[in-house]
């Protein structure tokens, strides 16, 4: 089915689009720069639902445009979801993404292989004239005993999958076959799909 249809991307990061993109390509996909939009929500929910819910509703009602938000973060099951939420900011704002994935590696420094246990969490929310469609996607690994890898950005040299290989060890085409990203966009897409 072709539907031209206009969507928003909430984000300006060019890895993100370029996936929702391929994903999405019976739609004409709109990035914020595009329109020149800086918006700039503050992600204040207590989900990482709430978060995408509130973003893709912010910025459709300033664009006039349905819009797509996401957010995810890395889950540890052993500290009940910590850092979710708060992966980008649990050493506040100034803190860099090195410090970050140090301090969560000394964490888990006293729990023993089968108590590393993590998921990637990703939430993509579409808004349209009061209407929500939420589409979720998961990876599980665990928390790596080391950093390994230099591919990718954020957690992913900490976060081990199935295979042994941490994301930071993986091709991006690799990674992006199977992210939590990719998963929740693939949910989005089938539930777009019946609603149109
Ligand atoms: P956001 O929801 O994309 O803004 O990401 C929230 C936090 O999770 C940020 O600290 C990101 O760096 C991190 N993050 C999101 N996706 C990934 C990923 O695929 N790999 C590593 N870190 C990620």
């Amino acid at each position: 089915m072709k539907n031209n249809k206009k969507i928003v991307i909430a984000t300006n990061n060019p890895g993100k689009i370029k996936e929702i993109k391929e994903i999405l390509k019976n739609y004409e996909i709109i990035s914020l720069k595009e329109i020149n939009c800086k918006t700039d929500v503050i992600e204040d929910q207590e989900s990482f639902e709430g978060n995408a819910k509130k973003k893709a509703k912010e910025i459709s009602e300033v664009v006039k445009m349905p819009c797509i938000a996401d957010d995810s973060g890395l889950c540890i099951d052993i500290l009940q979801g910590w850092p979710g939420i708060y992966t980008a900011r649990f050493l506040g704002e100034e803190a860099t993404q090195e410090q970050r994935n140090s301090y969560i590696l000394e964490k888990m420094k006293k729990f023993k292989d089968d108590e590393r246990k993590a998921r990637v969490k990703c939430c993509m929310a579409y808004y349209e004239d009061g209407k929500y469609i939420i589409g979720k996607g998961e990876i599980e690994g665990k928390i790596a005993n080391e950093k390994r890898g230099k591919n990718g950005f954020g957690f992913d040299e900490i976060f081990e999958i199935n295979n042994g290989k941490t994301f930071a060890e993986l091709s991006s085409e690799e990674k992006n076959e199977i992210s939590h990203r990719k998963k929740a966009l693939q949910d989005l897409k089938t539930k777009l799909e019946k609603y149109e």
